[in-house]
């Protein structure tokens, strides 16, 4: 099992670590700081490297249980060589500040979340929503939280607690990860944002750049679209 540096922490850039194993889709190592491709977040590109060798990490996934880098060059590695990690960081960065935005907008439209995504300057909820909300209303709010300057923090409840409090789970398409006994919580605020999270996120809202626009577009009947731009 590789070690999932970047739950606990979203901002180390290089890491030097072991070629665990390698298979036709790319390369697993013993830890890693590469986000793997989950929750509407894209997994992490970036480098891995040695003396000799050096190539391009395409992507990041899990395949069949393991958390694959996705590498242009297997043939240049094998099992137990040392290698350095290098993210590519202002990638991976603005995907931290668009996911916490959508936290964000989860706290501002209280309704259930039907789908998402995160890109890189942008992001969209889907909401079981009637009503269109005023597009100015969710801009003006969004950035005053952002400006406030919130703390963002980790944290984990029991399976057990989870089931009693069911309506912590804000996404109805991405199930909590289950099975470890312990589910990761995001919190914003005080009492801004509280729910399960495998993501990565920022520390203070206020790294998260001013949103420019927000777009409202109507999905269905009950299904409303909010995309923002940063
Ligand atoms: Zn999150």
């Amino acid at each position: 099992m590789t070690v999932e540096l970047f739950r606990d922490d979203s901002y180390t850039k290089e890491l030097d670590v072991i070629v665990s194993e390698v298979i036709p889709e790319g390369l697993i190592f013993d830890k890693t700081i590469f986000y793997p491709e989950g929750g509407g977040q894209p997994g992490d590109e970036g480098f891995v490297k040695n003396d000799e060798n050096k190539t391009r990490v395409l992507g990041t996934k899990y395949i069949n249980q393991k958390l694959v880098h996705l590498v242009e060059e297997t043939q240049d590695f094998k099992k137990n060589d040392k290698v350095k990690l290098e993210l590519d960081w202002s990638r991976r960065y603005s995907h931290m500040q668009v996911h916490t935005c959508l936290h964000l907008l989860c706290s501002i439209i209280p309704y259930p979340v039907t789908g998402g995504s995160i890109g890189d300057g942008r992001g969209r909820l889907d909401f079981d929503l009637e009503t269109k909300p005023n597009k100015e209303d969710v801009l003006n709010s969004l950035n005053k939280l952002i400006s406030d300057d919130h703390t963002i923090s980790i944290s984990s409840i029991t399976d057990d607690e989870l089931d009693q409090n069911p309506d912590l789970v804000r996404t109805m398409s991405v199930k909590p990860p289950r099975g470890s006994g312990t589910i990761r919580m995001i919190k914003i605020g005080e009492d801004i944002d509280f729910q399960p999270c495998g993501g990565t996120h920022v520390k203070k809202t206020s790294e998260i750049k001013l949103v420019k626009s927000v777009k409202i577009e109507n999905k269905g009947k009950m299904n409303k679209r909010i995309i923002v731009n940063f």
